[in-house]
């Protein structure tokens, strides 16, 4: 049996690795020159960073089957980390209990509210019977307004921006549960890998290649080869690709610009994503991961990578990336480099007033239209079954991903799943605390 793959991401590449390891033989084919989608990584301060902040969950046992399988375990290390979030011209800790007590916008009772209201997403409530609830109605209902307007409201804006009041409370659930299980004793440790995520790409990609795997990159797929309703071969520019099966791992709004394309998005869209970065002499505030929460900023998050890892890796370079995704309605989606600086920069002033742009080395910005599927009410409705009413043509990608929030884990997940729905074992692939795969594959998901 030979297997095709679409798509060199994390998904097309799990999926290549999980298939080869039992002697099939696969090819990969790849739009773009490099293999790895939205992991990608360039050089800064003389070491390799994601243009994308990336870091793992204790809870990933996907992943870390992969690092363990390619021998690469040992590169992966956890900290502790620290978050906050800004609001009301203040940028609060957001750790503990006691900084949640200490949380000045919002009364006690609301601050109860919003602990029993987390655990009780987080721990207890059933995904499956909440996906035609908003996450934000629910909120102003069981946690109350001071804390929705203070936290959950803007975080959803600036995640979800026109869409927020349509995001299903599933997908908080599985956020939550995510973002619980990470922690231990109120501390949350996130894990990353020495050199990057470069390190497993590389990894993964030699491995591939020791194991045989055929590995096409600079061709996008541009043609489907069907007959008899059974997919045939894909035809790039330059070649012609058979194959007995053919698993799709490109986003889905690219399926209907495939000629002779029997698929479409089935309403499913996409949110961007820019990344600012800045290479800095100085460190912005102590904390890794900050909300910001007033109005009126154009990023939503601020991640100081280097009080992650630290700045010794990078020449000593303090890295801060600023976050915000993005609508394609949105000016952002067409705003250029030197656009998107100048909305992006001054405004820090505003977090931190001592902040000066003459802190800055330099910036460098990264901008994909495919960070993440628009999540709204009931999308388990329009997550496309893995296997196509067209034979031996299959999807595997981010819409599978849902409930949970998108990522290099579960994107392991889902493709180890496409392959048992292709009849490729993947049962050693252990299956640890994600939500995601459990749709569009086989008798997975019952409402
Ligand atoms: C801002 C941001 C932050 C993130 N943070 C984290 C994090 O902290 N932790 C984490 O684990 N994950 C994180 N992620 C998510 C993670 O990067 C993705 O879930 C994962 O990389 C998705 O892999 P994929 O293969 O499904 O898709 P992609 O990476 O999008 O890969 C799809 C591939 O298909 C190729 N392609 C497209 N069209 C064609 C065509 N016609 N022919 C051939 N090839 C084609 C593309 O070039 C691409 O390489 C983040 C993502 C973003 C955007």
């Amino acid at each position: 049996m030979k297997l095709t793959i679409i798509g060199g991401g994390m998904t097309g590449l799990a999926a290549a690795y999980i298939a080869a390891k039992q002697g099939i033989k696969v090819t990969v084919v790849e739009g773009s020159d490099k293999f790895g989608g939205l992991l990608n990584t360039f050089e800064i301060g003389g070491n390799q960073l994601e243009h994308y902040y990336h870091h793992f969950f204790t809870q990933d046992a996907e992943l870390r089957w992969l690092l363990n399988d390619l021998g690469i375990a040992d590169k992966a290390f956890y900290k502790k980390t620290s978050m906050g979030v800004f609001r009301n011209g203040k940028i609060y800790n957001f750790n503990s209990p006691i900084d949640l007590l200490k949380f000045k916008p919002v009364g006690l009772i609301g601050k109860v509210r919003f602990g029993l209201t987390s655990i009780f997403l987080g721990k207890f409530a059933n995904w499956t019977k909440n996906e035609g609830i908003s996450t934000l109605n629910w909120f102003y209902k069981w946690a109350g307004k001071g804390i929705t307007d203070a936290l959950w409201k803007p975080m959803l804006n600036i995640k979800f921006g026109p869409y927020a009041s349509q995001v299903p409370l599933s997908w908080m659930i599985g956020r939550m549960a995510q973002r619980l299980n990470s922690r231990n004793d109120g501390d949350e440790s996130l894990g990353y890998i020495q050199g990057s995520w470069k390190t497993l790409l590389d990894a993964l990609v030699k491995k591939l290649e020791e194991m045989g795997v055929e590995l096409i990159k600079n061709e996008p797929v541009e043609e489907f080869v069907i007959n008899n309703n059974q997919i045939k071969a894909i035809k790039t520019k330059n070649l012609s690709i058979d194959g007995d099966k053919f698993l799709l791992t490109i986003p889905s709004i690219y399926f209907d610009k495939i000629k002779n394309s029997p698929l479409d998005a089935n309403g499913i869209e996409y949110f961007g994503a820019v990344c600012t970065i800045l290479e800095m002499k100085r460190s912005f505030s102590h904390i890794y991961w900050m909300n910001v929460a007033d109005e009126g900023f154009p990023f939503g998050g601020v991640i100081e990578h280097t009080n992650f890892i630290p700045k010794e890796q990078y020449n000593n370079s303090h890295i801060v990336y600023l976050s915000r995704y993005f609508a394609m309605s949105e000016p952002l989606a067409n705003m250029s480099e030197e656009e998107i600086k100048a909305v992006m920069i001054p405004p820090l002033k505003r977090i931190n007033p001592e902040f000066s742009e003459d802190w800055i080395k330099k910036v460098y910005i990264f901008k994909t239209n495919t960070a993440a599927t628009v999540c709204d009410l009931n999308f388990s409705d329009k997550v496309p079954a893995c296997q196509t009413s067209t034979q031996n043509l299959y999807i595997a990608n981010m819409a599978h991903i849902y409930p949970d929030e998108r990522s290099t884990n579960n994107s392991i997940r889902v493709a180890a799943e496409a392959c048992e729905v292709m009849d490729i074992k993947a049962d050693f692939v252990p299956y640890g605390a994600s939500l995601s795969g459990k749709i569009g594959f086989k008798n997975k998901f019952e409402k």
